[in-house]
Order: structure tokens, then C-alpha cells, then sequence
């Protein structure tokens, strides 16, 4: 495509210039950096942003280098990798290549792809850009979604006080690594009718190494001003400014995709934000299909597939009755296409529908409108479990139909250049792209030597990095020549390093290591055994007492005593982020269980050989063992009445087992214990806990069956869809029909197994919209729980449409713990998600 506000035209050779600036691949793979460093020094040291020094250069200087032979050669050389990469057949076409899989939309409301990009807030953006980098590695056909903020998140500044300030630096989209996205050579606009007028949104797109990522901005003179800001502020706003924002992304967002005519199977909504794109889905479906809404839902749900991030229902976004259908009935005609209710839609987001009420909650129409749904660790995955266990009355808590495929990050967006060489001769150089079975042995062979020297190499590194943003915010707060001396002295290269960053908010704990400030002094202080500690985070603008906590630790770092051992750096972003997983020996987590769905940013110090502290929530709940770090506490829930007790036990882990391992070393100088640590948990928690393994099983669990399912429920004009309905339909009609007679058991002749009878009658039901069956509970937790099918051995003479039902157990096991079971049967539907009816015997 031609950039049409092209910034001026590039000489001829240099052409690819312009594709390779505007290919985000440059976020992870290296093999430009040295090319663009060497244009200009200075903006890509500030930026590392390609686009940008391209649209800096003067055009003497395009011409210089349109002559300059090394140049040329290198230009090439990079233009040949591109190529090859793209050209790459990928894990998943060599793997899956011949399955139905055409396309996934992936749908966020934040995507963190690299600080040129500053389109998130956190962790969930973080995940969305590791999410899209490892797509285009694995090539899996994925293209993302996501809005464009004229303002992204906010920008954290630090008072001389010590309190938080916040500035919104415009994305200027020309400066932005993006294109726009033009149909018949003009703007391609996507429009949404709005109470009272039309919204038009413009697109963009941004390359993502072979994944293109779509973003809808509404920032366009024809709109009114009003409607203009929806896009401004990510999370800005009130409810119906939110509202807005994820009409635009989850209606527009599929009239995006229909516009660009993407084969889409499989919508994956990242977070219940995007849980808008479930209705105009079915929308399309049905007016394509001639079918009704529900009919349509039926078939498309069967490719939605929904993750939740969140672990208290506060969290989920709700929205009031009266809100809504203010935007979807009086004035939006949106229902009318739709042919519902008022009533009818606000059902799908309640937990009782009948409950007028009760508010709007998109995690519920998330649910009820994706065939498959995920926590993101299994600590999570039963949470959510019990969280959404009240749209299933009456099942057990083990069937509610949410999984958990837990986080991973992306490997080559967080290694540092010492980790790359130390990997790249153990595992060679493709090795994030493909399978990483072998990654665990290869690891193991890496001498202790080679793994602590590459420690030093990064902690020095780091301590400059740390030294330098120092001394920019000491001077920008108008700190005196002395301060940023001294700046310039801070931390030892060879003390043990310990890193904090991470949102500042209540449950996340981040003051705790403050809890006891003197044992704290005691701890960096110490004469033979030195810690130090390098602290970032912002807190939500509207968020006092974070920006309390903030302020603590800003004061806290001012003492004299300890202003050579901790720093609080301003910002926290994604390129600090970088900086500090490199650089610190031990990560330190201090969640409040189980508040913490996942957590990444753990994750990303794995590779570079840092280890973990953590109390036993999110990921490290599954991942923690002795050999690899530390665990705070023993799991259990978070109280915080006893912040205090776990906060002595912080610091008694550091002082008694943590400091000791770092620093108890053998004659060449080598923490061995330490060292042994890091071999370990790089050998096995890395591979672990990278978004291959995350991605390999979205693919493999979820997006092949989905996409199947799909394909499967909508072809034919959507025959199977219709039969479906129809099957929920009748079930729905006359289940209260179905009743039980009399249970008979008794033991086997041979000794060994419990014979249940039953007498069971259906009523209008059809035997074959049924499952009967003998329920009993896991015998340990964690086990699936038995449902052993009961078959239908004869009618029951006289009575009409009533059998005999007989199953065999194994009565190692009292009759009684055996119950029997009606549930709704039919091979093709997904239970308990799309017929949520149960009939306990007792
Ligand atoms: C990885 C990352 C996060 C996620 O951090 P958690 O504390 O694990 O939730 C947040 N912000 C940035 C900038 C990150 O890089």
C-alpha cells in the first residue's frame, strides 16, 4: 500500500527503507538496530523508533545515502531477512497446515506492543502485543483489533514530593508506526449510527511482522466534536463514554473485518470489552442467512471464544438497564436489526434475566455468547469457575464451562543481548519459533561459569540504564548538581539486585517490603552483604491512596542512608519494564491471593536467568518449587489483617535464605545454589511460561475445534444452527415434563460393581434429547468427577415415553455416593453453555 501523507518521496534504493520502518518486528528482532543507530543516534537512543528517525532525516541526507554503497549493502541485507521471515512457512502451517482454521480476529481494547505504539495501560496490553508478536512467529493466522487513543495511558511524572503527576502526550498518528487503510484509493470509514447520527470511524493498520493489527479511531472532522473524543482516552471517561468505546470496538470492529472481507472463523475477545463483536457477529449471520438472531447466535458462537483477566467480580464492566437501551432500542434501531427485545438483550448480560434491575454485565454475554471461555492460570481458571458458577444453577462447580490456558510472554520481546547469545548457542537461533521439548536439556548443559558471568553482564548494564533515567528525573525536577552526581554512583555492579515494579494498587501490596522501613535500611545496608532495589510503578490517576504508596516510596528512597542502594524510577513502561527484567537478580511479586489472575511480568526475568519471589498467586501458584525461587507464604487467600505477618515473613525469606544464596560463593567465586536456581527455572520455567506454549494451545485446544465447530454449524445455508435452536427450543419448552420414578440398586452377583435401575419419564422430551446419567463427586480434588451413562433397557409398560435406565459402577466406591442425572443431550451442542438445564435425582 501507498502511504498517501508519505512524509516525501524516498530515493529509489531506498525504497524498502519505508517497509522495514513500518514493520513492528523491528520491537523484537535486533538485525536493524545497528542500521538505524547509525542514522541517528540520538533519536533511536531516546525512541528506538524507525518511523520516527525515517521522517526526522533531511532530504541531503536521503541523498547522501542513496550513493553510499555500505549502506545500500546493508539496507539489502535487512530487506532479505525481512523476506525470509515472512516467507517462513511457520510452526502452524508445518503442524496444522491442513486443518480448518482460516483466520482469527483477535479483539482487545489495549494492545502494548512497544513503546512507538503506546497504546495500554498494563499487564492485559502487554499480553495482547506478546499475543500478536508470537502469532506472527508461529504464523498463526491471526489478525488483531484494537482502537486507536489519540492519548493511550497517561504518562507518570514525579513531584520533588514525591506525588504522582500525570501528562497525556498526543499520539500524533503521522508519527505513529501505521498506514492508513483506504478502500478505492480514499479512506476506508466504518460507520455505526449513534442516537441521532452517524459515527464514523476511520482505520489504521499496523504491521506486526506478518500479523496486521486493525485500529478504529473516531478522530475524523466529519464526526461531531463530541463523538471525536470517544477514541481519546483508553479507560477515560464515564460509563457511557466506555460504553462508546466498546460499541466502536466490538460492532465496528466486525464491520471492519466484513469491510476487509478477512475469512474469520474463529473471534477471540481478550477480556469481556469486546463483547459487542458477539452480537454484530450474529447480526451479519442472520441477515446473510434470513435467520432469526437466536438461530444465528447458534451458529457463530460456536467460534467465539472468550479469556477472562478477571478475579473479583467488581472487576467485570457493567452497565445500567437504562444505559443501555438507550444506545440499542429508542434511537439506535440497532435492536430492530437485530429483531429482540429490549428484554431480550439485557437477558443476555444477566445473571437472572428476569431481574429488570439487575445491570448489564459483559462478562456474562461474553459467556453466554462464546462456545469456549479461559481463565489465564489455573489458580484462575478456578476462581472464574466459581465467579460464573451462578449461570449454571444447579451444576457442579467442576463443569462450569471455563478452562484455563495460563499466560505467557514473548520471548524475544524481553531477553537481553547476553541471554540472546547464551540461548542462541544452547538452542540455536530459531528457537522461540517451533517446538521447545528440547530447550530443558539443552539448558542444562550451559556451565556455571557461563550462566553467572552473564548475570554481571547484565546487572552492569542495567546499573547504567538506572544511573541515566535517574539522573534525567532528578533533573527534571530541578534537583541540584550535587544530586545528580550522585546520581551518577548509585548501586553496586556487584551487589545482589532486586527488582519491584508493577501498577500501584491496594491489592498488589507494593508497599510491603516498606512495612518495617529500619529492617528494610538493615537489609540494603549491610556491610558484607549488600542489597539493593530499584522500585517503578504507576498508580491510576483517580487512585489516592496508591499515589500514597507512591509517595512512600519516593520518601523512602530520599534517605540519606539508602540513596545509593534504592531507586524509584518514574514511568513504568514498557522499555523500563525491558531494562529492569534484564537486569535484576530477583523479581519480587507480593499479591494478595487471589487477586492476581496471572501476572507476566515474573515471567519475562526467566529467560535472562532472574529468579522469583512471589506469594502463591497467578502463574507462580503452578509454576513455584524450591529448586527454582522463593514462594511467600504457603497459598492461602490474603487477609489483610495479616499484611503485617506476611510482611515479616518477606523479610525473613530475604534475610535467611535469599541474601545467603547470592552470596555464599566456592572458590571460583560462584554462587552455586544461586546459580543452580537460575539453570533450573531457565531450563524449565522459560520454554514454560513463554507465549509459544500459551499460543500452541489456544491453537490446539481451542481455535481448531472452534473453527471446525463453526464451519461445521453454518454450513449448508447453517443447517445445523437451525437444528440446534430448534433442539434448545423444545428441551426448553417441556423439561419441566421430565420426571423420576423409582431407583432400584443392588450388587452384583459378582461382588465388585452396584447395578442402578431407574424409571425415568420424559414427558414430550425425545430419549434423544437426553443424557441420563450417575453422578459422583471426585474423590480428590483436581480429578474429574465420574458421569458413567446410564442406557436406556426398555419402556416402562404403561406408561408413555418413560424407560428403564441401567448403569454398572465399581462398588469399591457406597451406592450413596453415586447420584442419578438428567441432562440435555445432543452431539453437536455444547453443555452446560447452550442448555443449561439439570434434574437431580435427589
Ligand atoms: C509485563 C508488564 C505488566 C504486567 O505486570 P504484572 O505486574 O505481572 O501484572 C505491566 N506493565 C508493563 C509495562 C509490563 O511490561
Amino acid at each position: 500500500m501507498v502511504y498517501p501523507f508519505s512524509i516525501r518521496s524516498l530515493p529509489e534504493e531506498l525504497k524498502p527503507l519505508q517497509e522495514i520502518a513500518l514493520d513492528l518486528r523491528w520491537t523484537w528482532s535486533h538485525a536493524g538496530d545497528a542500521l538505524w543507530k547509525s542514522l541517528a543516534p540520538e533519536v533511536w537512543g531516546r525512541t528506538k523508533n524507525p518511523w520516527l528517525i525515517l521522517q526526522n532525516l533531511s532530504q541531503d541526507r536521503l541523498s547522501q545515502l542513496a550513493k553510499n554503497a555500505k549502506f545500500k549493502a546493508h539496507l539489502q541485507e535487512l530487506m532479505e531477512d525481512r523476506q525470509c521471515y515472512m516467507e517462513s512457512q511457520g510452526w502452524f502451517r508445518e503442524t496444522h497446515g491442513d486443518k480448518a482454521l482460516r483466520g482469527v480476529a483477535y479483539f482487545s481494547m489495549e494492545f502494548g506492543v512497544g513503546e512507538a505504539l503506546p497504546l495500554y495501560a498494563g499487564g492485559l496490553g502487554v499480553l495482547a502485543g506478546d499475543y500478536l508478536k508470537t502469532a506472527s512467529d508461529l504464523g498463526v493466522p491471526v489478525v488483531g483489533v484494537g482502537l486507536l487513543f489519540q492519548e493511550g495511558y497517561f504518562r507518570q511524572i514525579l513531584g520533588s514530593d514525591g506525588w504522582q503527576q500525570e501528562s497525556y502526550p498526543y499520539n500524533d498518528p503521522a508519527s505513529l508506526p501505521l498506514e492508513p487503510v483506504l478502500a478505492d484509493g480514499g479512506r476506508l470509514h466504518i460507520s455505526l449510527d449513534l442516537p441521532g447520527r452517524t459515527l464514523l470511524l476511520r482505520v489504521w493498520r499496523a504491521q506486526v511482522g506478518k500479523v496486521p493489527l486493525y485500529l478504529l479511531d473516531s478522530n475524523d472532522p466529519l464526526n461531531t466534536p463530541t463523538d471525536r473524543g470517544i477514541t481519546t482516552i483508553l479507560y477515560g471517561g464515564g460509563p457511557e463514554r466506555r460504553l462508546m468505546q466498546e460499541v466502536v470496538l466490538g460492532i465496528g470492529g466486525w464491520r471492519l473485518l466484513e469491510a476487509l472481507k478477512l475469512p474469520i472463523d474463529v473471534c477471540h475477545l481478550n477480556e469481556g470489552h469486546a463483547a459487542l463483536v458477539i452480537l454484530e457477529r450474529a447480526r451479519n449471520f442472520k441477515v446473510r442467512n434470513g435467520f432469526n438472531f437466536h438461530e444465528a447466535l447458534m451458529a457463530t458462537r460456536a467460534g467465539n471464544i472468550f479469556t477472562t483477566h478477571t478475579p473479583v467480580a467488581a472487576g467485570f464492566d457493567r452497565y445500567s438497564p437504562a444505559l443501555l437501551s438507550k444506545y440499542f432500542s429508542y434511537i439506535h434501531r440497532y435492536l430492530d436489526e437485530l429483531e429482540i427485545t429490549v428484554e431480550e438483550l439485557l437477558a443476555l448480560g444477566r445473571k437472572n434475566p428476569k431481574d429488570s434491575n439487575e445491570p448489564f454485565n459483559m462478562a456474562y454475554l461474553a459467556l453466554r455468547g462464546c462456545a469456549m471461555a479461559n481463565g489465564v492460570s489455573h489458580l484462575h481458571g478456578e476462581v472464574s469457575r466459581r465467579m460464573f458458577t451462578s449461570l449454571y444453577p444447579r451444576w457442579p462447580l467442576e463443569e462450569v464451562p471455563v478452562g484455563q490456558i495460563t499466560n505467557g510472554v514473548h520471548v524475544p520481546s524481553w531477553d537481553s543481548v547476553w541471554a540472546d547469545q547464551v540461548w542462541t548457542e544452547a538452542c540455536g537461533k530459531g528457537r522461540w519459533m517451533g517446538s521447545l521439548e528440547a530447550h530443558g536439556e539443552a539448558v542444562k548443559g550451559i556451565s556455571d561459569q557461563q550462566l553467572w558471568s552473564f548475570q554481571t553482564d547484565e546487572r552492569k548494564q542495567f546499573i547504567n540504564a538506572v544511573r541515566e533515567r535517574l539522573a534525567r528525573q532528578l533533573g527534571e525536577q530541578g534537583s541540584d548538581p550535587e544530586t545528580l552526581a550522585e546520581a551518577n554512583r548509585v548501586l553496586d555492579p556487584n551487589a545482589l539486585t532486586l527488582g519491584f515494579a508493577r501498577r500501584f494498587t491496594e491489592y498488589k501490596r507494593p508497599t510491603m517490603l516498606l512495612h518495617d522501613p529500619e529492617r528494610l535500611v538493615r537489609l540494603l545496608t549491610h556491610p558484607e552483604r549488600p542489597v539493593q532495589l530499584v522500585v517503578a510503578g504507576k498508580a491510576h490517576p483517580e487512585d489516592e491512596r496508591g499515589k500514597e504508596m507512591v509517595q512512600a516510596w519516593v520518601a523512602f528512597v530520599q534517605r540519606p542512608e539508602v540513596r545509593q542502594r534504592a531507586v524509584f524510577l518514574q514511568d513504568y513502561d514498557i522499555s523500563l519494564a525491558q531494562e529492569l527484567v534484564q537486569g535484576v537478580d530477583l523479581w519480587i511479586n507480593t499479591p494478595r491471593r487471589p487477586w492476581e489472575a496471572c501476572g507476566t511480568s515474573g515471567m519475562k526475568v526467566l529467560v535472562n536467568g532472574g529468579l522469583n519471589l512471589s506469594s502463591l498467586d497467578g502463574w507462580w501458584a503452578e509454576a513455584y518449587r524450591p529448586e527454582v525461587g522463593w514462594a511467600l507464604g504457603e497459598g492461602e487467600d490474603g487477609d489483610p489483617e495479616c499484611d503485617g505477618i506476611e510482611a515479616e515473613r518477606l523479610y525473613l525469606l530475604l534475610e535467611e535464605k535469599v541474601v545467603p544464596a547470592f552470596y555464599e560463593r566456592n572458590r571460583e567465586g560462584i554462587p552455586e545454589s544461586w546459580v543452580s536456581r537460575i539453570r533450573t527455572s531457565m531450563a524449565h520455567l522459560a520454554p514454560s511460561y513463554s507465549s509459544n506454549r500459551m499460543l500452541r494451545q489456544y491453537v490446539e485446544h481451542l481455535y481448531l475445534t472452534a473453527a471446525a465447530a463453526y464451519q461445521k454449524r453454518s454450513a449448508n445455508g447453517g443447517k445445523l444452527a437451525k437444528e440446534l435452536y430448534q433442539w434448545q427450543e423444545e428441551l426448553k419448552r417441556h423439561w419441566h415434563e421430565i420426571h423420576f420414578g423409582n431407583l432400584d440398586i443392588r450388587r452384583q452377583p459378582d461382588e465388585q460393581n452396584w447395578m442402578f435401575e431407574l424409571q425415568v419419564y420424559l414427558g414430550e422430551v425425545s430419549p434423544q434429547g437426553v443424557q441420563v446419567q450417575l453422578y459422583a463427586e471426585p474423590k480428590k480434588q483436581g480429578e474429574p468427577p465420574v458421569c458413567q451413562v446410564m442406557a436406556p433397557r426398555k419402556a416402562i409398560s404403561g406408561a408413555i415415553n418413560g424407560y428403564l435406565y441401567q448403569a454398572v459402577v465399581p462398588s469399591k466406591r457406597p451406592a450413596a455416593d453415586y447420584t442419578p442425572r438428567i441432562i440435555p443431550y445432543h452431539p453437536e451442542a455444547k453443555i452446560p453453555g447452550e442448555m443449561t438445564s439439570i434434574l437431580w435425582q435427589r
